[in-house]
């Protein structure tokens, strides 16, 4: 199984990939947390993607399909199956992503769309807490856990630079812009599957795996 997952910023997609990663023994890449861990690490990608994730725009194409392409080349090369969130995001990675995929007779099974609406986003993001460690994602108006650690792995809770009022509204054009698009770049290929994003985690996963058998 070979799965991308899109969504804007905020759909939940983090948060469903992961249980769809367990469920389905698959592995994840998530560019996202990929780069933030690079900022942690202050590499000189982390140090060059810091500048655009802070204003909420994209990083550059060819420095992701370059990370892509070693993440691709090893979940093939183990023979494993796979869920990409996060990436593509512009119309210049499905390309490349779907040119390396042919190249190596491996085909995508499945684009997943999490459809939420704009309003829902906003309020999602600007009241998101992310674990520093896990990457686990709480909700501030659900109650964060005690003392702001992460109740999965007891890491530091703290709000993303990026879920700033001002940057997610940016990240939201630049979805609509850069990322909507592959909508029909990949129905096009019949490959789109869409799910609401809106309802419990779990009705939303159920519904993903239901549009999966199919
Ligand atoms: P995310 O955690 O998926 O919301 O990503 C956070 C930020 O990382 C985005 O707003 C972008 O700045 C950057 N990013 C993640 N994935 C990509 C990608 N495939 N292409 C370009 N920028 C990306």
């Amino acid at each position: 199984m070979r799965l991308i997952i899109l969504g804007p910023p905020g759909s939940g997609k983090g948060t469903q990939s992961d249980i769809i990663k367990e469920k389905m023994e698959l592995e994840k890449l998530s560019t996202g947390d990929l780069l933030r861990s690079e900022i942690n690490k202050e590499s000189p990608v982390g140090l060059e993607a810091k500048q655009f994730m802070d204003k909420g725009e994209l990083v550059p194409d060819a420095v992701m399909i370059d990370i892509l392409g070693i993440y691709i080349d090893k979940f093939e090369k183990e023979g494993k199956g796979y869920i990409l969130d996060g990436f593509p995001r512009t119309k210049p990675q499905a390309e490349a992503l779907m040119k390396m995929l042919k190249e190596k007779n491996a085909p995508l099974s499945a684009a997943i769309l999490v459809d939420v609406a704009e309003e829902k986003v906003i309020k999602r993001l600007t009241n998101r807490w992310t674990c520093k460690n896990c990457q686990a994602i709480f909700n501030y108006l659900d109650g964060l856990p005690k003392d702001e650690k992460c109740s999965k792995c007891g890491g530091k809770l703290y709000q993303r630079s990026d879920d700033k009022k001002e940057t997610i509204i940016n990240r939201l054009k630049v979805y609509k812009k850069n990322t909507e698009p592959l909508i029909e770049y990949f129905q096009q290929n019949d490959l789109l599957v869409t799910v609401s994003g809106e309802g419990n985690i779990e009705s939303i996963m159920e519904n993903i795996i239901k549009l999966l058998e199919k």
